[in-house]
């Protein structure tokens, strides 16, 4: 009888133990893929507001690419942009 009750002691532990190692598994690859999550954030550099690329309002700034959360931030940043550099 002390043997059986071991045993199921054992087999619990090595459950949770195998239970522990694949739950540490998929997380790894859930932060793997993190990376290419299409609902990846960007930071308005105007308003610093984070936008979802998907939504945001994509603008090339002197070969730079830059996301914007409206057209008014797109709009304004560029005015302040060609103000500073002339
Ligand atoms: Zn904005």
């Amino acid at each position: 009888m002390l043997r059986l009750i071991f045993f199921v002691f054992l087999t619990l532990i090595l459950y949770s133990l195998l239970r522990f190692l694949f739950k540490a598994m998929l997380s790894s690859g859930k932060k793997r893929d993190r990376k290419q999550d299409p609902e990846e954030l960007v930071q308005d550099p105007y308003c610093q507001t984070y936008i979802p690329k998907r939504s945001a309002l994509k603008k090339k700034v002197e070969g730079q690419v830059l996301y914007f959360c409206c057209e008014k931030c797109l709009k304004s940043y560029v005015r302040k942009e060609v103000k500073t550099s002339a």
